[in-house]
């Protein structure tokens, strides 16, 4: 295991502005990472309340996901007391907060949310990842429209046919059967949570609601949730076909994706990579790195301030369609890309350790 580095060494490369919000294991901060000017989101994971094993865990998974409804990764730095996920910033609010200003929302308001949602959670169930905490408070919105999922805290990869046996979540989102305290299929689960989601956007009001594990699990398995008039008919199926509680039955992601109330889903494209790549190499040239290094730390994928920097620069070219990526410092609105850059590099991190490690968190958030 790499040796964690000295505790200021986020101020060396990063500027702290605000609190974006905390959540149950840290608070996320709004920095500007100085070296290229771009804002950051900044997780702060202490290590007395977080285990290295589920730290690690948020790590790998968020580095092996890049797509455009997921909040993009860039870096780690690890000190002996703190882990601090350096993310892209979101400039908006969550979900939880538009719905706060109203009592729900039209379907045609939902729609394109829920696509963006469901293009996202059908990139993670693809590779097998499952998320275990879709909710409201996980879903960020930015200015342009653009939705991210956020928050991989409790997310898991499975193994072809792996069940899961963690009792976590948040209770209005959890599906039956890990109600029921039985092993899940966790993809399956991730299913149900849509399913509150699109229930929640659309009414206002959460399909099951009681305060304890077993009154949850006794009402979903006793009563029905009530259908509000205003609903279009594909509305109610699709909320029947996620809502389904035999989980065998329940529709899979990539059927929910064919349903005709979503519409066309925009097919996820990854950008075109020589073209950006050629961009952030002349950008990092001219702060001072050489060709050479940059294939080489690249190569070796060591978490050091040379990496941190081309993550963050090949958002900014990439990103250019979303409008999401503003400077932070007397900026250009057109991105990091284009700055006058100080660029002054500085001596790279140690690695963060990669070692896996089981995870035994037993999170329930209950839902306000
Ligand atoms: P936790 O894992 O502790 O629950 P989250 O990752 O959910 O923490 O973050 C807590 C809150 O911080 C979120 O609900 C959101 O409001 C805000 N937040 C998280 N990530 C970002 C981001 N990348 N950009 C902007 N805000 C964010």
């Amino acid at each position: 295991m790499a040796r964690p580095v000295e505790e200021n060494i986020l101020e060396k490369n990063f500027m702290t502005l605000t609190s974006l919000g905390s959540g149950a294991f840290g608070e996320v901060k709004l920095a500007c990472h100085l070296p290229t000017h771009t804002h950051v989101a900044v997780k702060v994971l202490e290590k007395t309340k977080n285990s290295l094993a589920d730290i690690i865990t948020e790590v790998e998974i968020l580095q092996s996901v890049k797509h455009r409804n997921i909040v993009n990764f860039f870096h780690v730095i690890d000190t002996s007391s703190t882990t601090y996920l350096i993310m892209e910033y979101v400039s908006g609010k969550d979900l939880e907060y538009f719905l706060r200003e109203r009592d729900f929302l039209e379907e045609n308001e939902v729609r394109p949310i829920f696509q963006q949602v469901v293009s996202g959670v059908h990139f993670l169930h693809q590779k097998r990842i499952a998320h275990r905490d879709i909710k409201l408070e996980n879903i960020l919105i930015d200015r342009a429209g653009n939705v991210k999922l956020c928050d991989f805290g409790m997310a898991r990869q499975l193994a072809e046919g792996q069940m899961l046996e963690e009792f976590c979540g948040t209770l209005v989102y959890l599906a039956p059967e890990i109600l029921a305290r039985k092993p899940y299929d966790g993809l399956a689960g991730d299913m149900w949570s849509l399913g509150v989601l699109l229930f929640v956007l659309v009414t206002g009001q959460f399909p099951y609601r009681e305060s304890t594990f077993e009154g949850m699990y006794r009402v979903i398995n006793t009563t029905n949730y009530p259908i509000p008039y205003h609903l279009s008919k594909p509305c109610i199926i699709l909320i029947e076909q996620l809502l389904m509680v035999p989980n065998q039955h329940r529709i899979i992601i990539c059927q929910l994706q064919e349903r005709q109330w979503l519409g066309n889903i925009k097919q996820h494209v990854a950008p075109e990579t020589k073209e950006i790549l050629s961009k952030v190499m002349e950008t990092m040239c001219t702060m001072g790195y050489t060709h050479g290094e940059i294939v080489s730390s690249l190569k070796h994928k060591q978490p050091s301030n040379l990496t941190a920097t081309f993550n963050i620069l090949n958002l900014s070219c990439g990103d250019s369609h979303q409008k999401n990526q503003e400077p932070c410092l007397n900026g250009n609105p057109e991105g990091a890309f284009r700055l006058q850059l100080p660029l002054k590099r500085k001596a790279s991190e140690p690695a963060f350790p990669t070692n896996k490690g089981d995870r035994k968190r037993r999170k329930i958030h209950h839902a306000q």
